[in-house]
């Protein structure tokens, strides 16, 4: 009964005390609730258009450690590859071609990828591309670095909290890597005029549901332009490889849920949930998610951005095939946050 009522004040007024968060979370009897006017939600402020982005997974090294991460620094495992400038360009160049109007470029922490090497390879992408936006996912870096990417005509850049708990964020984490350092960078991003994403990974090791509430209210708070939420995947070679995945139906329940908190926001149906099950896509879709992320990395280097396991590789075509299928259409268009 209560969270029928915190459901209800939800989809009216889009947000909700810790308290309300909490109830929602602890049952799923208000899910379908959550689900349909989350999608009716986002019918209003997007109607059926769905937007890609085209990943480009730049490097698989990387300086840091996250312990759930398999391309973190330990993992002897890892497969290492960097793509060269070459590469990013004809891959966004297949992109665009298939209709693709954003460009990520994502990658480990990898010190070869220099603002000096990376500026030119933005410079050149929005040169020949001007109808398109060129986003960045490459971690933590300098405001003096995020600056001069941004001069070079970078828009937007993925950066996910990861969890908005300090303490639950040291138990995901090395020592050195500290939750205040990360809300600089999102800081400092947002100051810097990129439209920024932040997000979480649900049902990662030691996350509790107050720990969730917190992500939500910070969220609230931070008002990102993207938010990147998807479910926790083991990775066998990392401290972290033996814990279970996260809930497909948590995962659902949260997109509706973050829809209803933010109706314009730019809310992907993630790799990961898509790789978590068969029609997790579709399910995200279906509970407000807006954007898809295909994969335009180049054959040679599929399968070695190992973040977690079995990660789903989707083309294009594959994405499309499957938007089209329930009933929601591609447009070839930027799709910037408005
Ligand atoms: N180096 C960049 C990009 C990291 S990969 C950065 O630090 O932002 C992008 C996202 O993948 C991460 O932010 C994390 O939330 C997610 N991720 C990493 N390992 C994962 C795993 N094992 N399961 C699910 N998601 C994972």
């Amino acid at each position: 009964m209560m969270a029928e009522k915190a459901a209800a004040r939800l989809a009216m007024e889009g947000t909700l005390s810790k308290e309300e968060i909490m109830l929602l979370l602890e049952t799923e009897a208000q899910d379908a609730y959550l689900i349909s006017e989350a999608r009716k939600k986002a019918d209003e402020v997007f109607g059926k258009t769905i937007y890609l982005r085209g990943l480009i997974e730049i490097s698989s090294y990387c300086k840091n450690d996250c312990l759930y991460c398999g391309l973190r620094k330990s993992n002897k495992k890892a497969v290492r590859y960097r793509l060269s400038e070459e590469d990013i360009l004809s891959a966004a160049e297949e992109g665009y071609k298939n209709g693709l109007r954003t460009f990520v470029l994502q990658g480990g922490e990898d010190g070869y990828f220099t603002d000096d090497r990376l500026v030119p390879v933005i410079e050149t992408l929005k040169a020949k591309y001007p109808d398109a936006a060129v986003t960045l996912s490459l971690g933590e870096r300098s405001k003096a670095s995020y600056k001069r990417l941004r001069e070079a005509g970078a828009d937007r850049y993925l950066l996910r909290h990861e969890t908005a708990n300090p303490t639950h964020y040291g138990k995901l984490h090395p020592d050195k890597m500290r939750l205040s350092d990360r809300m600089e960078c999102l800081a400092n991003l947002k100051e810097l005029g990129y439209q920024v994403g932040a997000g979480f990974m649900v049902g990662s090791p030691y996350q509790t549901l107050e720990h969730i509430a917190e992500d939500l209210l910070f969220l609230k708070e931070f008002e990102p332009h993207m938010i990147g939420i998807g479910p926790f995947l083991p990775q066998k070679d990392t401290p972290l490889g033996t814990f279970p995945s996260g809930s497909l139906s948590m995962t659902v329940k949260l997109l509706a849920i973050l829809r209803l908190m933010h109706p314009r926001v730019l809310l992907p149906a993630t790799t990961a949930l898509a790789t978590l099950s068969k029609g997790g896509r579709e399910q995200g879709i279906r509970a407000g998610a807006n954007v898809v992320m295909p994969n335009l990395s180049p054959p040679k280097v599929r399968g070695k951005y190992a973040i977690y396991d079995e990660k789903a590789f989707e083309t294009i075509e594959e994405v499309t095939e499957k938007i089209e299928a329930i009933g929601f259409q591609i447009k070839n268009v930027r799709g910037d946050y408005k």
